[in-house]
């Protein structure tokens, strides 16, 4: 992980002291240099979301742009965010400060966490920032609990998928995108998915796909991928030589050709493959 997008919770604690400010406070100050690491070549509008764990530890996200694609293919900075903390196994994010209020799309991602209006929200871009509950941006919410029909584990909490691939003899990439897609937060379709890329290098990022319980702020897998890559300081898109998409067979929602037009249009060279994984319900 490039020390850019993850704080230890040691650095972040001693950046704190020295600065006379408390964790939450040090967010907020971490935005504006934050801002450099956005990809947005359509819109030119970099927006930074810097967020504190459970663990202590401060993590970074950024919003991605691809152009010749439409543009539900982006990653708003929250999503990165979210994204970054589950890739690092941080099980709750506590507060975040982020350079923009967030849009309509981003209040709603973050209902797939437990608790939303725990949340704490700060917006460096408002004239008197200040720390309020996310329920605050969004009242009268539409989220999990409306649709939720088992005790499914919400985002950022363990997940694993019982997915497995008919084949033994796996290589590294589908080996990871299979752990990807067991990840895979997925509870309104059943439909978990995970791709693991590699780069010129032989550095292997994995993205697993996330659901929001309004279907269209859901995060596809080769995105999620391609936070893992931005984050883990990753040079331009067309290094990626190679990606890796494991899907359920007979899923009532795909991603083979959503993600091979993305990567396609990314990196024209890199191989594509699917593998059809299926499920067995765990013990
Ligand atoms: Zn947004």
């Amino acid at each position: 992980m490039d020390p850019k997008f993850i704080i230890s919770a040691r650095e972040a604690q001693s950046m704190a002291e020295s600065s006379a400010l408390t964790l939450p406070e040090l967010l907020p100050t971490l935005v504006e240099p934050a801002r450099n690491l956005a990809r947005p070549p359509i819109s030119e509008y970099r927006v930074a979301a810097v967020g504190l764990g459970q663990s202590g530890r401060i993590f970074i996200g950024v919003n991605l742009e691809f152009p010749g694609l439409p543009l539900h293919h982006s990653v708003h900075a929250e999503q990165f965010l979210l994204t970054n903390l589950s890739q690092n196994a941080e099980p709750l994010l506590l507060s975040l400060a982020v350079s923009a209020a967030p849009c309509g799309h981003c209040r709603q991602f973050l209902q797939e966490l437990r608790s939303p209006s725990n949340l704490q929200v700060l917006v460096t871009s408002h004239p008197s920032p200040e720390f309020t509950s996310l329920s605050h941006f969004l009242p009268h919410s539409f989220g999990p609990y409306d649709l939720f029909t088992t005790r499914s584990p919400f985002l950022l909490e363990p997940h694993h998928n019982g997915l497995t691939l008919p084949d033994k003899h796996d290589s590294e990439l589908k080996v990871a995108a299979l752990e990807a897609a067991n990840l895979s937060h997925a509870p309104y379709s059943e439909s978990p998915s995970g791709v693991a890329i590699v780069d010129r290098d032989g550095h292997v990022y994995k993205g697993s796909y996330v659901e929001s319980a309004a279907f269209n702020p859901s995060l596809g897998p080769l995105q999620a991928a391609l936070v893992a890559f931005v984050a883990g300081g990753g040079g331009g898109y067309d290094w990626i030589v190679g990606a890796v998409l494991v899907e359920k067979e007979g899923a009532k929602v795909k991603q083979e050709d959503t993600a091979k037009l993305l990567l396609h249009s990314i990196s024209p060279n890199c191989h594509f493959n699917t593998f059809l994984c299926s499920s067995h319900p765990l013990p």
